[in-house]
């Protein structure tokens, strides 16, 4: 009976399902086709609701439900604090379940875990972690980050141009003076390159950095010197039209002192007349402070580049095109690939746990561009399959290197997700609803710049939903200061509503024995609610949360009313159920792939699994011990051998009856 030693658990963070399915078989992700081949497919693998990710990938690490482990939405509310203040649901400390590596420490074994959310600071002692404070390494979600903002170590991309780019950095191309060990040219201008260091965790000491620009033999610009200082001797990078520059580390003088941090440069316009120029930068990925032991990055090869946010908010911007955005997601996958190796082969391990982050960013900039029934035309419709291919294809170039790393006759490997994707839908706003009921006030005074001040710092682009879509100003047509005396009800992050309790809440103004009628008026002005331009109720249930227990809501972390909106509304995934679809292939379905000893081959799981499912068939699978508070059940029907463990007891039994018997009858001496 073949049992796993390891167990790997490969998290994508919002994938289509049907996308990725359809992709595999097709043969652009050859490798997870060998999986699809030789493991079990879960067709209806359900997220818990909200869909949405630090609570998920929690339930995931954890076999907890969103109840006990208490995080309960993209963000979190501290019982006691103002009903509109919440912050990120991200710091392990908040965590009130145990996480598996940390079961698995007890019985002596070993975890790698590698930028899985809602895990820093970290909580194991004998293993290997990699970031968790943020999505992706050196983007960091800490509790005292306003609203839904993060920052980065150092800082985040850069465009210098001489024309208009949104956010860009402006330039002035003029004729160049000064330079020492200039190369030999018939013509040359120059632009300062004042950096920026963008949502940075900590200030960064200012410099300017000089392009220098050369006609090199009269027939129009067309190299670009990137230098620290005006001499050419050393450049940083020495580029032609749509090239890249190698990768580059230098330190950087921070509040904190000297930081190594690396990134690179791509070219990516140069008029031959010298009029135009973009010069795009990566971020400056920090290439230290988000290692577990603390030292273990220096030991780490620098393949690709720990990227906060690869490109997404670039081609946002219009800074990028979709062939740069694909060459900037393979270089943090190649990041991703080479530390995942490493650690594989270089550390002793029992369980690897790692989350990466592409899908979720790229639907939440794209997923309506490649539905046809939501995207704007067919250009961009084509423009942006490419990129969701690629996307697919280099993750599986990703998986196939894990995989080439570990043994898998002894390996257990699932690969899964928190939720999946859909297209932006129609807009419902609940605390206007709640507004229109009379059971939230503002203050009427509120003026455009206080209204502005009252808003986070972090902006999005008009047509982007930022993550959860907990921000306040989403669930109303004009939010300004909340009156707190009238205010009955407040909506908060994508599913709760709370009563503005007095006694419990520090602007309480509605008395206890009131508690059940404002609830019931709250779940009433739900209902009641039709969208006007389509006749159709975008919500499918308003519950007291007591209700809402069948879907693991309970304590008090979770608002007074849970509701949910149907998928034809909102953006990519949150306040909707895991079941919902919308679109071509817009699917909240989780993503569930297991293969390896002890797991059928080759077959489809019809059944309904969950999430909290993960942990306990992983600790099954693979003799690792269940972590305290985990609540999910194994999924039997995705195993070989059901009774693995009964059967392992009779043989065993039958082996020791056999020993005994030839015991009793060998000669006593
Ligand atoms: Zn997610």
């Amino acid at each position: 009976m073949p049992t796993a030693k390891k167990a790997m658990l490969l998290g994508l963070d919002a994938p289509m399902v049907g996308r990725f399915y359809k992709y595999a078989q097709e043969g652009a992700m050859p490798r997870v086709k060998q999986l699809l081949d030789n493991g079990a497919w879960g067709a209806n693998c359900l997220p818990p609701f909200p869909s949405i990710t630090p609570p998920n990938w929690t339930t995931l690490a954890t076999g907890a439900t969103l109840a006990t482990h208490k995080i309960t939405c993209f963000n979190v509310h501290t019982p006691g604090d103002p009903l509109d203040k919440t912050h990120q649901g991200f710091d392990s400390g908040e965590v009130g379940a145990e996480y598996i590596w940390e079961a698995a420490e007890k019985a002596g074994k070993k975890s790698i875990v590698i930028n899985y959310p809602t895990t820093w600071p970290p909580r194991m002692k004998e293993s290997v972690q990699i970031a968790g404070a943020g999505l992706s390494p050196n983007e960091w979600r800490a509790k005292d980050i306003a609203g839904e903002g993060f920052r980065v170590s150092l800082s985040d991309d850069q465009l210098w141009t001489s024309g208009f780019k949104p956010a860009a950095t402006d330039i002035d191309l003029v004729p160049a003076k000064g330079w020492q060990n200039a190369p030999q040219a018939k013509r040359a201008i120059e632009a300062e390159l004042p950096l920026e260091y963008r949502k940075p965790t900590e200030k960064v000491k200012d410099q300017t950095w000089y392009a220098l620009v050369l006609d090199s033999d009269g027939k129009g610009f067309d190299r670009v010197l990137v230098c620290e200082s005006k001499d050419a001797a050393a450049p940083l990078a020495d580029l032609k039209v749509g090239q890249w520059s190698e990768t580059l580390p230098r330190e950087f003088q921070a509040a904190s002192g000297p930081r190594k941090a690396a990134f690179r440069f791509k070219l990516m316009n140069l008029s031959s007349d010298g009029e135009q120029l973009e010069l795009y930068r990566t971020a400056l990925c920090a290439l230290a402070g988000w290692d577990y032991p603390a030292g273990l990055a220096a030991e780490l090869p620098l393949q690709g580049l720990p990227l906060p946010y690869p490109g997404y908010n670039a081609i946002k911007l219009g800074w990028i095109d979709v062939p740069t955005l694909n060459e900037i997601v393979e270089l943090a996958h190649e990041w991703f690939a080479g530390v995942a190796t490493y650690l594989l082969t270089h550390r002793e391990w029992d369980l690897y746990y790692m989350h990466v982050h592409t899908t979720d960013w790229a639907y939440h900039v794209f997923a309506n561009m490649i539905d046809a029934k939501t995207t704007p035309n067919d250009e961009e419709y084509q423009k942006y399959l490419v990129a969701d291919r690629f996307m697919y294809e280099s993750l599986d170039r990703l998986i196939g290197r894990i995989l080439d790393s570990v043994d898998l006759d002894e390996t257990v490997v699932l690969l899964t997700s928190d939720h999946g994707a859909k297209p932006t839908g129609g807009i419902f706003m609940a605390g206007q609803v709640l507004q229109d009921a009379g059971l939230i006030s503002f203050l009427p005074s509120a003026g455009e710049e206080e209204e502005a001040a009252h808003f986070h710092p972090v902006t999005y682009p008009k047509d982007v939903e930022p993550w959860g879509s907990g921000d306040l100003k989403l669930k109303f047509k004009k939010f300004g200061k909340i009156d707190w005396s009238k205010t009955k009800a407040m909506v908060q992050r994508s599913c709760h509503i709370y009563v503005n309790l007095k006694g419990r809440d520090p602007q309480g103004c509605v008395d206890p024995a009131d508690y059940e009628t404002v609830r019931g008026e709250v779940i009433k002005a739900l209902y009641d609610y039709t969208d006007p331009e389509t006749g159709v109720k975008p919500i499918v249930f308003a519950l007291r949360k007591e209700d809402a227990r069948f879907l693991n809501f309970a304590g008090e972390h979770v608002g007074d009313v849970i509701y949910a909106t149907s998928g034809d509304y909102h953006g990519q995934h949150g306040g909707q159920l895991g079941s919902e679809q919308y679109g071509e292939s817009g699917d909240l379905r989780s993503l569930f792939l297991l293969s390896g000893p002890g797991v059928k081959k080759g077959v489809t799981v019809e059944r309904t699994i969950w999430l909290q499912d993960v942990v306990p068939t992983l600790c099954y699978l693979a003799d690792l011990p269940v972590p305290e508070q985990c609540e999910g059940a194994v999924v039997y029907q995705a195993l070989e051998d059901p009774n693995q463990a009964l059967n392992r007891y009779e043989t065993l039994q039958r082996r020791y009856e056999k020993m005994r018997k030839s015991l009793d009858r060998a000669p006593m001496c």
